[in-house]
């Protein structure tokens, strides 16, 4: 049995920045925020200031239920860094928003990832100022 779990401390981390800060607050709090514009409805992938589609500057942070399904992953079992422990799940997640989310899939063992399988945001701490958001099948 190999469960994928969340990434112990120690490895590398994002570095949030003034427009990305909302978004991994609201991870620390367990909360998955996402940004949509205020203007045309338009969801970015990214914390964005100018929307992509009308190129209104009046986006607005929004909380996702974080459930969703999975579209796309694979399995890493050599790492780009040592400090990552494998296997791991790398995932594109379809939060039920319409949300593309890239993130990791935890709680299963790689063989019962499918295409549309259910998933709900986890929240796991990898430093003080980082808590990273996964996806489990839920009730795991
Ligand atoms: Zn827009």
């Amino acid at each position: 049995m190999t469960l994928l779990q969340p990434q112990p401390r120690g490895i590398p981390v994002p570095r949030p920045s003034v427009h990305s800060e909302k978004y991994w607050e609201g991870s620390r709090q367990h909360q998955l925020l996402y940004q949509r514009c205020a203007a045309c409805g338009h969801i970015g992938l990214r914390a964005f200031t100018v929307c992509a589609r009308c190129l209104a500057t009046s986006p607005v942070w929004e909380r996702s239920t974080g459930a969703g399904a999975l579209y796309s992953w694979t399995v890493v079992w050599r790492p780009p860094d040592p400090s990552f422990k494998v296997p791991y799940a790398p995932a594109v997640v379809r939060l039920d928003e319409g949300v593309w989310m890239l993130s990791a899939v935890i709680g299963c063992e790689p063989g019962e990832l499918h295409d549309g399988m259910r998933l709900a945001v986890q929240f796991h701490a990898i430093s003080e100022e980082i808590t990273l958001p996964y996806f489990a099948p839920p009730g795991r």
